[in-house]
């Protein structure tokens, strides 16, 4: 039996799939204690884990900071992931003195377990609820300007409150050594190696053991007319224009309807509803997928990986950069479309492709039995039973790295010598303009000689 102290920040995507996880252990017999918040009390315990409430550590938010966190910020919600790190400071060590946990299973960015495992000097493992993330598989990833502002202005701000961790004993680089997935770490990831974008890319520190629910039901999806489902998830989720474009789109339609909205929409103001459409603040999101036949989905990594375990095909409307990696991996595997134009009309057709193209479906289905042949929530709790893990395989982001360093060496003494060759032989007046260019194209080109190198390492190795 071990003493297992589980993780999380109070966010519905990272805290259910870690749920199954904890009641698995407890069915195996070990202590699991889990720091959560009081919106998931109920949760935790029924899992049969017990609960311990991190809410008096939520800090006071100013109006600019909630505003921040509910638009999913990231330099706000690195911000407020720190502070409550060091509000819990002193908690935690008396936690970390009195039930001396055997491992940590903490959420890849729970800043308060991961920082408390390392000073505590604990075996760690990571809960990853998106994809794996390193330099190759955020490619998927297309921020918004919007984002690409937030985290470049906000970098001065993290930094001045990173620093405040030092004098507690935390000892950190920089926030993305905090969140990026590396190869030393052991992590769990709930998807296949199949859906994970550059699956090779990762250690044998890693273990992918698909989508992380309670439910082994199997879908079931006949029945008179389709059933299509609609949910923008539990973060941005305060949509009623969009909800209501749907309502338009699907009234007249020969199909059952159900949207799931979330609290902050008053169900009332989305107006009479025909009598093909029920609108709920919260359902029971599987046992709907279990059904459906298209959803149309905001591609929390959650939702979209519940979609495929039960072969519902999906429309994908992402809004943040991460999600939009989710939604370009399902286009990949082909069960699903983007929406492009989210007018009434747009939705309309788009479900029409759906439901009228089986390759869709056929599609999900493939990807629902990926998924259950996965090592499963039992693969999860073997996997940190036994952390920490050993691994001596070959890295191959470690020779990506080194392979980029040489390649970028290369790169610059060529852009200088071309400087000097040019200033010596024609003129210095216009040199500047070589170094602006080879600035520029540093990146893409930098990019594309990675993408030919990990090929041919990938190649290689496998
Ligand atoms: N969910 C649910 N019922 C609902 C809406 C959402 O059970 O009516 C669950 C869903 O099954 C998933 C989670 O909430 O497990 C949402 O996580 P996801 O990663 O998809 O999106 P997020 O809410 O984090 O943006």
């Amino acid at each position: 039996m071990k003493k297992i102290a589980f993780f999380c920040i109070p966010a519905h995507g990272h805290t259910n799939p870690m749920l199954p996880v904890a009641a698995e252990l407890v069915r195996r017999g070990n202590a699991v204690r889990f720091y959560s918040f009081k919106e998931f009390e109920k949760k935790i315990k029924d899992a049969g884990a017990e609960f311990i409430s991190c809410d008096p550590f939520l800090p006071e938010l100013t109006e600019q900071e909630e505003a921040g966190l509910k638009n999913v910020s990231t330099t706000e919600m690195t911000v407020q992931d720190i502070r409550i790190t060091l509000a819990m400071n002193d908690f935690l060590e008396q936690e970390f003195k009195s039930f001396q946990p055997d491992v940590v299973y903490t959420d890849s960015v729970c800043f308060w377990g991961k920082l408390n495992a390392w000073k505590h000097k604990v075996p760690m493992v990571v809960s990853t609820s998106t994809f794996a993330f390193n330099q190759m598989s955020s490619c998927y990833m297309k921020n918004s300007p919007k984002e690409m502002a937030d985290m470049i202005f906000g970098l001065p701000r993290i930094s001045k409150e990173l620093k405040e961790l030092e004098p507690y004993g935390y000892h950190v680089k920089s926030a993305l050594s905090l969140v990026q997935s590396d190869n030393n770490t052991d992590s769990i990831v709930y998807t296949s190696r199949r859906f994970q974008p550059y699956a090779e890319s990762f250690s044998g520190h890693y273990t992918f053991v698909g989508p992380s629910v309670f439910s082994k039901v199997l879908p079931k999806k006949e029945k008179e007319r389709p059933l299509i489902y609609i949910s923008m998830g539990t973060v941005i989720n305060d949509k009623p224009d969009f909800y209501g474009k749907c309502i338009d789109a699907l009234k007249d339609m020969d199909a059952d309807v159900i949207i799931s909205c979330g609290n902050a929409v008053n169900i009332e103001e989305l107006g009479e509803l025909p009598e093909n459409i029920k609108v709920y603040s919260y359902v029971d999101q599987l046992d709907v997928l279990s059904k459906a036949d298209a959803f149309i989905t905001h591609c929390g990594m959650n939702s979209v990986s519940e979609s495929l375990y039960m072969a519902a095909p999906m429309v994908l409307y992402p809004q943040t950069g991460e999600q939009y990696a989710v939604a370009r991996r399902v286009t990949e595997i082909g069960a699903g479309i983007m929406l492009k134009d989210d007018s009434a009309h747009g939705i309309r057709a788009s479900i029409r492709e759906i439901l009228d193209n089986k390759t869709y479906g056929d599609a999900a289905v493939c990807c629902s039995e990926d998924f259950r042949a996965c090592p499963g929530t039992a693969g999860a709790a073997e996997f940190i039973e036994n952390a920490p893990h050993s691994w001596d395989g070959v890295d191959i982001m470690d020779r990506l790295n080194k392979a980029n360093g040489k390649f970028l060496t290369l790169y610059w003494l060529l852009v200088i010598a071309s400087i000097n060759l040019i200033g010596f032989l024609v003129s210095w007046k216009y040199v500047w303009i070589i170094g602006i260019a080879a600035g520029i194209l540093s990146s893409p080109i930098g990019k594309a000689v990675q993408k030919r190198k990990y090929k041919s390492l990938t190649k290689n190795i496998t």
